[in-house]
C-alpha cells in the first residue's frame, strides 16, 4: 500500500539527495583545514563529484547510505513501498557504478567515503586514509 503520496515523496527524495549535506561538509572542512584546495560539485565531470582535484584528476564522492543503497548498517530499506524503494536504490548503485567508470575512462582516480565511515568512532581512520590516498596519487 501507499502511504506516502506523490508530494511527500518527492520532497523526501529531494531532502536526501540535496548537496551539502553533513558527510559532505564534514569531509570539506576537513580537508580545508589540511590545507587542501578542491573544487565541489563538478557538473562537467560524469556524475558531478562532490569533491574534484582538477590538476590531480582525483574525484571524491561522499556518499549518503541510504541513497546509494550501501549494505551496511545505516542503510535499512523503508518499510513501505519496498518494491518502489528497492528498484529505485538499486538504479542508483548502478548508477554510482557507471559514472565511476565514466571517470575512470577520463583518467580519473575515483574515491568514494560512506556516511558510516565518518561516525565519530571511524572518523579518524576514514581521514587518515583519505590522506593517504591524495598523497599517494599526487602529481
Ligand atoms: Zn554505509
Amino acid at each position: 500500500m501507499d502511504t506516502v503520496d506523490k508530494k511527500t515523496r518527492s520532497e523526501i527524495m529531494s531532502k536526501i539527495r540535496s548537496k551539502n549535506t553533513k558527510p559532505e561538509l564534514l569531509v570539506r572542512k576537513f580537508l580545508f583545514s589540511k590545507g587542501y584546495r578542491y573544487r565541489i560539485h563538478n557538473k562537467k565531470l560524469p556524475g558531478s563529484p562532490d569533491i574534484v582535484f582538477t590538476k590531480n584528476k582525483i574525484a571524491i564522492f561522499i556518499n549518503g547510505c541510504f541513497w546509494h543503497g550501501h549494505d551496511c548498517d545505516i542503510f535499512h530499506l523503508p518499510k513501505s513501498n519496498v518494491e518502489y524503494w528497492k528498484e529505485k536504490l538499486d538504479k542508483n548503485r548502478e548508477r554510482d557504478l557507471v559514472k565511476k567508470d565514466e571517470l575512470l575512462k577520463l583518467d580519473y582516480k575515483v574515491y568514494t567515503i560512506w556516511e558510516c565511515e565518518l561516525v565519530k568512532s571511524k572518523i579518524d581512520e576514514t581521514f587518515n586514509n583519505l590522506i593517504d590516498f591524495l598523497v599517494q596519487n599526487k602529481k
